[in-house]
């Protein structure tokens, strides 16, 4: 059963506070992530300290990222209402209910199966309703492209081109870039059809985005 008790929503305040003080000040990021509870995606065990602003274990050798980075990311993203937005990695389901929360319309892929599966029926328990898609995330969705916005939750090796030619005009894709442990975020604004104006921000930590599914 998913309890979303007074202590748990006290916790969640006290974290959102904590990101305020942190620079995730877009209200409308942090009324999202207000209105999300994460304990609900991490193992009963994990519950005392899921609104700790730090990367907590999911299941599959993967982890749900750091509620710090969840809020920049999606800050970095200014989500429009009913906007069509791309996520990389699934993971757990929570960055996407959180872009659910903010009106966005929700495309996110995952490469294994079984957390795939488990986001699914947690996200329709909760009421949210992303489209959910098992697949390799370097080949993007190009039946629904193009996307306004792309976030990339895991580290890359590389840009993946496909990701870029999937981004509308006027469109942003959020995305760690770097090898092995030293990844930084990186902002691409497709300016034109020919032209990408991409940002270098400071460093950061995911999981490695890996080819192909599992
Ligand atoms: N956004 C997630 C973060 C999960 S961690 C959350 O809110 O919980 C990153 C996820 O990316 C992992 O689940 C991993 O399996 C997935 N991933 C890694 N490479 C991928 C790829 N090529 N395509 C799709 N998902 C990938």
């Amino acid at each position: 059963m998913l309890l979303d008790s007074f202590q748990h929503k006290g916790l969640r305040q006290r974290l959102l506070k904590a990101l305020y003080g942190k620079g995730v000040n877009d209200e409308r990021v942090l009324t999202a992530m207000g209105n999300v509870p994460r304990h609900f995606f991490l193992e009963s065990g994990l519950d005392k300290i899921a609104y700790d602003d730090r990367a907590l274990p999911i299941g599959g050798g993967q982890t749900i990222s750091r509620p710090y980075t969840v809020g920049w990311q999606t800050q970095l993203l200014s989500v429009v209402q009913g906007e069509k937005i791309l996520e990389i990695g699934t993971g757990s389901g929570y960055q996407s209910a959180v872009l659910c929360e903010l009106g966005a319309n929700v495309y996110s892929i995952e490469r294994q199966s079984l957390l795939h599966g488990k986001a699914k029926s947690l996200l329709a328990q909760m009421g949210y309703h992303p489209n959910l898609v098992y697949g390799d995330g370097f080949e993007g969705l190009p039946c629904h492209a193009p996307f306004t916005k792309i976030i990339v939750t895991c580290g890359a090796s590389h840009v993946p081109q496909s990701l870029l030619c999937q981004l509308a005009v006027g469109g942003r894709m959020v995305i760690p870039v770097g090898a092995g442990n030293s990844l930084y975020m990186c902002i691409f604004d497709k300016v034109s059809e020919t032209e990408i104006r991409q940002t270098k921000l400071k460093e950061c930590s995911f999981v490695p985005m890996l080819q192909g599914i599992s």
